[in-house]
């Protein structure tokens, strides 16, 4: 990387503590910081890395990373856009927008679907790169098209769902090579009485979620569910329980920690920190767990946290 760049637009700030962007407030800074505002911004601090060979990192609101400790080298964006309008059933949301104001956005237009993910922390931009999930309902269900730009070419283009490949916990996305500006979704145009329904299942699902889940110095769920290949490849079997169930077999759920960083009383797939941790202690932490499911079931999960600024992913079996 080059270690002197050229004209850093005014935009672009240095040295810039990331704890208080994320979840889990942990970790170091970023080299340069953009909270871009603007497409015109965000265009600018593109070509300017680009055009410095410095590489781009994309967060949204922070409900699904582990930043090092050491920080993020390069530019780091988060995209806050924030426009929100529809067209009979088709809702055009900005990337910064989060899920539940665009859920209440929709409700209040008498627009159904999204109630599913009521309460998922993070912005739309977020959300489509991992494709959030509840249950079985998957965001994608409800995406057409997605407005971004191509951190390489600093294009902007339109794509659509196949163009995505979308899966659980899976999008092209994740490449890492794309910033979402905005998504198109499709959604149920309901009646006043069925409005009132998708409401109280929101609301239902909003006290459930508060019962179940940390408020806060989490990432939700760290490790993603086993997919059909690798439990048939450990088990010959096809019928896989969520990788939670591995987890509370090995008796780490309210039990384990790690310095400041432990698994969560109510959930064994959840970590939590308290004031002073470090993404340290819950790669430690994390790694214990991995090292026991592996013992106990020859199986070895993997994060589905996204890992930011680490030079080598800490997760991968040695
Ligand atoms: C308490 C809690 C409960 C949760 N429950 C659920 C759940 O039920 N279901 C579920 O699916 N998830 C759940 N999550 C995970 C999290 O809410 C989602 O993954 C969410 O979509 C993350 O959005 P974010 O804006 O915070 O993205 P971040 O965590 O900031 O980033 C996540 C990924 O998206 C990328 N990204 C962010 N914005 C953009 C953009 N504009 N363009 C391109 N890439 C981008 C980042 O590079 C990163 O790879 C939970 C998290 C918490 C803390």
């Amino acid at each position: 990387m080059n270690t002197k760049p050229s004209n850093i637009p005014e935009c672009i700030k240095k040295q810039v503590p990331l704890d208080n962007k994320n979840w889990f407030r942990t970790g170091g800074k970023a080299e340069y910081f953009i909270e871009a505002k603007s497409i015109v911004d965000i265009k600018s601090a593109i070509r300017w890395a680009n055009n410095n060979t410095i590489p781009i990192t994309i967060i949204g609101h922070g409900a699904n990373i582990l930043i090092s400790d050491d920080g993020i080298q390069g530019l780091v964006v988060i995209v806050d856009l924030q426009s929100i309008n529809h067209q009979n059933n088709i809702l055009t949301v900005d990337a910064g927008v989060s899920v539940d104001q665009t859920i209440n956005y929709a409700l209040n237009h008498n627009l159904g679907g999204l109630e599913f993910f009521t309460s998922i922390p993070g912005s739309i931009g977020g959300a489509t790169c991992m494709n959030i999930h509840y249950f079985d309902a998957l965001l994608s269900d409800y995406i057409q098209t997605i407005q971004m730009i191509d951190l390489d070419s600093t294009e902007i283009i339109e794509v659509d769902r196949s163009w995505s490949n979308f899966g659980y916990n899976q999008s092209k996305f994740l490449s890492k090579k794309y910033l979402i500006i905005s998504v198109t979704l499709k959604l149920n145009i309901l009646t006043d009485i069925k409005t009132a329904y998708a409401q109280g299942r929101s609301d239902e699902i909003r006290r459930q979620r508060s019962r179940r889940y940390p408020p806060a110095r989490t990432c939700g769920s760290f490790f993603q569910n086993f997919s059909t290949d690798e439990y048939k490849h450990a088990n010959g079997s096809t019928k896989i329980p969520h990788v939670a169930y591995y987890l509370e077999s090995v008796g780490v759920k309210g039990q384990l920690s790690s310095g400041k960083a432990s698994v969560f009383s109510l959930h064994a797939n959840m970590l939590t920190t308290e004031e002073g941790a470090t993404s340290n202690d819950i790669c430690t932490l994390a790694r214990m767990m991995q090292e026991k499911v592996d013992k106990k079931f020859g199986l070895w999960p993997k994060p589905e946290c996204q890992i930011l600024g680490f030079k080598q992913s800490p997760f991968i079996k040695t």
